[in-house]
């Protein structure tokens, strides 16, 4: 669940009724923005790295607005296999995404000598399209 006005996650207050701290609002339950909270795990040979899927970037994967998929299971009660089946949909499909990178929140009480931790969110995200993919590689290969 995310605020209407800056997306950031908001906490139940009672029963339909969602508070944001750092707009100091509360929202009922139609007006708070349903979104997946996603973590997907990326991988090479060199490292891993965690990039969250949050808002339109989460509904681009799945295929199904958050929102619907909240009906699908709240209202229309479908069963957890049907559910599971809806999510797996995604396998095997490719994408183009945009990830930002975020300096972690420093600590100061790991003693030091850490390594920076980054934090990855998606910010753009569509369907693998192979001709822009390589004309897009293309024209970085020439500016070397
Ligand atoms: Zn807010």
């Amino acid at each position: 669940m995310g605020c209407p006005e800056c997306k950031r996650k908001v906490g139940q207050e009672r029963q339909g009724l969602f508070r944001c701290d750092f707009c100091n609002k509360s929202f009922s339950d139609s007006e708070v923005r349903i979104t997946y909270t996603i973590t997907a795990k990326f991988a090479d040979s060199s490292d891993t790295a965690y990039v969250s899927l949050i808002g339109e970037s989460g509904d681009q994967v799945v295929g199904v607005k958050a929102s619907d998929f909240r009906n699908l299971r709240e209202v229309q009660m479908a069963s957890p296999d049907q559910l599971r089946e809806l999510m797996n949909q995604p396998s095997y499909s490719y994408f183009t995404m945009i990830v930002r990178a975020k300096l972690d929140d420093y600590q100061g009480n790991n003693g030091g000598g850490d390594e920076l931790k980054f934090r990855y969110q998606a910010v753009r995200i569509a369907p693998l399209d192979f001709k822009e993919d390589n004309e897009m590689l293309l024209k970085r290969l020439q500016m070397y």
